[in-house]
């Protein structure tokens, strides 16, 4: 059974697709069979998984709207070692059209449960909002990891994810936990960083990964070539961390 996880967070900017795509690329490194699911209408990690937005003949918007099963609109990159349900500019009408359907919230996990046996993780870019879309996500998932800077307001958008998730839970999907915190971009030579990084475990014990992923430019870079740091330069730093992130997951998800 293919364990599934939404990397959400309602901040833009903070690592959500970096996240999603070279985690996908470090567990297909490690022999995992990954299916990206990019549920951002930007088509970031559609893009940085050397997919081209632009010519899919079909998205995850066909699948929400029942079009077309996953099996069908999935591409396998090649490089990346992975498989891709797209999207692109079209996903943002999907808000919209979703709202007058029946079973709106959970479309994704439906279609999902017709390839679960192809998968050993599903990973579920999250748009930047707490949206329909999103929500989509969290139905699906067994957890959520939840990339974050360590900066002064870091905290203050995670109690209303932490919220959303826990209603979730209640509401829609019991399986549904916080599997962990990911430290991204971290410079240990900025103090704040280095006292928010303290807060987060303070907080949140083993909740936080070990895990922690650099500021690396690499990363920055990679997606400008239509690839995730892990292929695009897998001896850099960044890199490295998303493949030892990518077993710290596989170990973490022994014990559930
Ligand atoms: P989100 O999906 O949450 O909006 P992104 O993954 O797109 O965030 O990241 C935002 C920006 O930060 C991108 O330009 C990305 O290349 C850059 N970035 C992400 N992680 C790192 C990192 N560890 N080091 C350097 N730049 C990074
Ligand atoms: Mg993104």
């Amino acid at each position: 059974m293919a364990k599934i996880f939404c990397i959400a967070n309602q901040k833009g900017g903070v690592g959500k697709t970096t996240t999603a795509v070279n985690l996908a690329a470090g567990l297909a490194k490690l022999g995992q069979r990954v299916l990206l699911v990019d549920l951002d209408p930007q088509g970031n990690a559609t893009m940085g998984s050397g997919v081209d937005k632009r010519t899919l003949a079909h998205t995850v918007y066909d699948v929400l709207l029942l079009t077309v099963g996953i099996a069908e609109a999935r591409v396998t990159s090649e490089r990346c070692g992975y498989d891709v349900l797209g999207a692109n500019r079209e996903l943002s009408g999907a808000e919209v059209e979703l709202v007058a359907l029946e079973e709106r919230e959970t479309r994704l996990k439906q279609a999902l449960a017709d390839v679960d046996g192809d998968y050993d993780f599903v990973l579920i870019d999250c748009p930047p909002s707490l949206s329909m879309l999103t929500l989509n996500g969290l139905c699906s998932a067994h957890g959520v990891v939840v990339p974050m800077q360590c900066e002064y307001f870091a905290l203050e958008g995670l109690s209303d994810l932490v919220n959303t998730i826990k209603q979730v839970h209640a509401n829609l999907n019991r399986q549904l936990q916080v599997i962990g915190l990911l430290r991204i971009m971290f410079d240990p030579r900025i103090t704040l960083q280095n006292q928010v990084s303290d807060q987060l475990q303070a907080h949140f014990g083993d909740k936080v990964f070990n895990t922690v992923i650099p500021r690396n430019v690499r990363l920055a870079e990679a997606p400008s070539y239509g690839l995730p740091g892990v292929i695009f330069d897998p001896s850099s730093r960044g890199a490295k961390a998303f493949v030892a992130f990518a077993q710290e997951m596989i170990a973490r998800i022994q014990k559930f």
